[in-house]
Formats: structure tokens, sequence, C-alpha cells
């Protein structure tokens, strides 16, 4: 393990967040390379507490795993996390366009296991979209960034408003209402945001619009509470197209649990392991 933040060297910035720098580093004494994110821990920010409280108790092969909290000066966290090799799907995205079906299900699955574990342990992220998706060139894929995650507790009401925080093109239609939101199904906004992420890796852009078009967030809150969807893509599988009319039912009593999905067919279209191409083999 690291015991001492002074043990650890930076080599190079990972990431810029809205919450904080993520490098990667050095851990000296074993040669080992983690990642470390540095945030603001002070009363204007809560989004550290809550994230170093989540990672601190989370344990989860599908999770991004925390390897200590440091705080280097007074007002700053500095987070060591297991590093992700391969960047965020994201920037993976970015790279080499669109995936295949079979890779998509892949990431399905992998997904769908952390929001289970997560949901289990009484966590919804909030904030699920492919760059807070971590993956290594083995294609493994993890959840990370916690950073407006919450854990529900019984006491927690609509009044809590978590309807405003993370990222609103990936919203579900009853966090944008917030008139309709309450802690009932307060974990199907996960599946919601994770619908949407998994649409986008297919067609290459944000799904709900033109590709190229850079609409308002107004825009994009009236397409997914009020607007009409563009049609899956017809190219997709019938089990693909089913799971995301299952993640995208707009009101939340109806749509698909995580445990559910991780029955639907078209988690079981993975595929020989071999038969995906490897981020390793992705340019980035
Ligand atoms: P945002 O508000 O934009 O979502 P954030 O400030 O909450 O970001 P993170 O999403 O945790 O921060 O990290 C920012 C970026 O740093 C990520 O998008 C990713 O590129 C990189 N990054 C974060 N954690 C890791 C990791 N464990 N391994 C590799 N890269 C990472
Ligand atoms: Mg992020």
């Amino acid at each position: 393990g690291v015991g001492d933040f002074y043990d650890l060297e930076k080599l190079c910035v990972l990431g810029h967040g809205n919450h904080g720098i993520v490098y990667k580093v050095l851990h000296k004494p074993s040669s080992a390379t983690y990642a470390l994110k540095i945030v603001q821990d002070d009363i204007t920010n809560s989004s550290a507490s809550h994230e170093t409280e989540i990672l601190a108790c989370t344990d989860s092969p599908f999770v991004v795993k925390c390897h200590g909290i440091f705080e280097p000066r007074a007002g700053e966290k500095a987070i060591l996390m297991e590093h992700m090799d391969a960047g965020t799907l994201d920037t993976v995205l970015r790279a080499n366009g669109p995936f295949h079906e079979t890779l998509i299900a892949h990431i399905a699955y992998q997904a769908l296991n952390g929001l289970s574990y997560l949901h289990a342990c009484s966590i919804v992220h909030l904030d699920i979209k492919p760059s807070n998706l971590l993956v290594s060139k083995d294609m493994k894929v993890k959840i990370g960034d916690f950073g407006v995650s919450r854990i529900v507790d019984s006491g927690m009401t609509s009044h809590d408003n978590l309807g405003s925080q993370g990222t609103y093109a990936y919203m579900s239609p009853e966090r944008l209402d917030s008139q309709t939101f309450g802690s009932m199904y307060i974990y199907a906004g996960d599946v919601w945001s994770l619908g949407v992420t998994l649409w986008e890796l297919y067609v290459g852009y944000f799904p709900f619009f033109p590709a190229g078009k850079r609409p308002s967030w107004m825009e994009v809150a009236m397409v997914i509470c009020f607007g009409e969807f563009p049609s899956f893509p017809k190219q997709a599988s019938q089990e693909f197209r089913s799971f995301l009319k299952c993640c995208l039912e707009r009101e939340p009593s109806k749509r698909w649990t995580v445990s559910q999905l991780l029955s639907h067919p078209f988690v079981r279209m993975q595929g020989e392991p071999n038969r995906l191409l490897p981020f390793a083999q992705i340019s980035l």
C-alpha cells in the first residue's frame, strides 16, 4: 500500500474536471503508477466530502478502486486511485469513433455490475456519462467520479436538491423536472444516463440531436422531458434497440432496474472477448 503521500511523484495530467485535476503519479518505492485527484474541500464545495466518503467504502471490480485519501494542505484532498490506462469512454470515442455492438454489450455488462453494486450499497451515482466511465487497455470498464453521488437514506426527500447536480444532457426527465423528483425512483436516474451513454457510443455523438449540433441546456431539457426522440438506429440489433427502450422509458416507475437489465438478452450478446477490439489496439 501507499502510506506516505511524499513517496508519490507527479508524472503528467490525466484530466481536468469541474471539481479538480487528476494526475498520473509514480509511487517511487514500488514503481507502481496511480491516478491522483486533487480537489478543494471547503464549505463552498461539498463534492470532495461526498466523493471521499463514497470511495472509502466501495470495493468492487466494477468501481474505480481508491488506495488512499490524503490532505496535502488544509482545505485540499488528494484521492489516490488505480490508474485506468485507456482513459475514459469519452476519450476512446473521440479517438476511434463509434463502437461495435458487441463491445457496447461488454461495456453495458460491466457498467450494470458497477451500478448493481452501488445501488445495493444505497449509493446513487447521479453523473453516469462517457467521461465518468474509466477504461483499461484490457477492456475493463469501471465507474468513476463520485463528485455528485449520494448515499441514499430514508430521510431524503425531494427537497434535497439532487436534481440540479450532474450533467443535464444525461439526466432523466424526472431529475430535470424537480417537481416530480423524489427518492422513490432515485436509482432509476442512473439507468437513464447509462442508456443515453450507450446510445452515444453506438452513433458517435449525443443522440438526441443531429451530429454536430450544440444545443442549449434548455433545448436539451425540452427534448428529454417533452420532445420526440430520434428513433433508435435501424442497423442496430433488435436486442440493442429493446435494451435502449428499457433504459429510456420516460416514466421512472416503468423503467427497468439494473437487476432486470442484467438479464436482458442484449447483455448476453457480449461475444467472445477475443472477438472484441481491445482498447489496447485503440490508438489514443
Ligand atoms: P467532471 O466534473 O468533468 O466530470 P471531475 O472534476 O469530477 O470531472 P473526474 O471525472 O473524476 O473529475 O476526472 C477528470 C478526468 O481525469 C476524467 O475524465 C479522466 O480523463 C481522468 N481520470 C480520472 N480518474 C482517472 C483514473 N483513475 N485513471 C485515469 N484517468 C482518470
Ligand atoms: Mg468527471
